[in-house]
């Protein structure tokens, strides 16, 4: 029988965990995961209830937000792929800003804010004033979307490597990745991004050596109740995700390991 449990009020366990004070006018940079609110870590938790303001990106679940302290201001602010959202220097400016203000300010990003999360590049200019910024990890999607679609990251049997790949830099272009070096080093490889570079991707690898009949598993929105998977096969992914309309945000996984889904896709549902 399913057993669920409704956290209401206060969680009394937390005052036995030691978290740092949030002192006033310093900048936290948390991980908000991939999207379930139930994959928060306790320390994203503390920080969402002791925050003056929260500034986080377009990816961070509006169940994540609820989680804040009433008395908390909230600030959209950061990327959506493909879509105009605002510069990565307007944004830590604007931290600077509200720091120097004397404020508890919560940066909270998707994931894991030091994976394709820009989270040095936000943090250094601050540290550079004299902030104090501290670093919350989060679960990254690529680890936790891959799951929730029933695809482990790794196999004994099957893969002794893991690649996790940008599907385009910073200026939206292809990555720079010696596909060879990838496509032979890396049983399983999991995109981020692949959306806007996809038919580049599929015929890097097809010509770096991966088959065509190779198992390939897109799931898009992993972990929230939008979740979309679509299982194809490196031939047919392009026109496969197309016709399953998967969009951004979503993740490519690549290799043996997308098998185990016929498996394992109940076991996170
Ligand atoms: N720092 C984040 C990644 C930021 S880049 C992390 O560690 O997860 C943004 C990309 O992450 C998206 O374009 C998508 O490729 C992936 N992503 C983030 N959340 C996702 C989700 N819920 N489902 C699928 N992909 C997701």
């Amino acid at each position: 029988m399913d057993c669920f449990y409704v956290i209401t009020g206060t969680m009394d366990f937390l005052s036995h965990i030691s978290f740092p004070k949030f002192e006033k006018a310093s900048v936290w940079m948390v991980g908000a995961g991939p999207g379930d609110p139930k994959l928060l870590t306790l320390y994203a938790y503390h920080a969402l209830q002791h925050a003056d303001v929260i500034v986080h990106d377009a990816l961070v679940d509006s169940a994540i937000l609820s989680l804040a302290a009433k008395t908390a201001t909230l600030e959209p602010m950061g990327k959506r792929g493909g879509k105009a959202s605002a510069k990565q220097g307007d944004i830590t400016q604007r931290l600077i800003e509200l720091a120097q203000q004397g404020l508890k300010v919560l940066r909270l990003k998707g994931g894991d804010p030091f994976v394709f999360g820009r989270g040095a590049e936000e943090a250094l200019p601050i540290l550079d004033k004299n902030i104090n910024v501290r670093i919350v990890p989060g679960i990254s999607a690529g680890i936790a979307g891959s799951a929730y679609a029933g695809v482990p990251v790794s196999d004994g049997q099957s893969n002794q490597v893991i690649s996790f790949v940008t599907g385009h830099d910073t200026s939206g272009d292809v990555p720079a990745v010696n596909w060879q070096a990838l496509a032979q080093s890396s049983p399983v490889i999991v995109f981020y991004m692949p959306m806007k570079h996809i038919a580049k991707i599929q015929s890097e690898l097809l010509k770096a050596g991966r088959v065509p009949s190779e198992p390939v598993c897109a799931v898009s929105r992993a972990t929230t109740p939008h979740q979309l998977v679509c299982e194809t096969t490196l031939a047919n992914c392009v026109e496969d995700l197309n016709k399953a309309n998967i969009k951004a945000p979503a993740l490519l996984i690549i290799g043996p390991t997308v098998e185990f889904r016929q498996q394992l896709a109940g076991c996170f549902s």
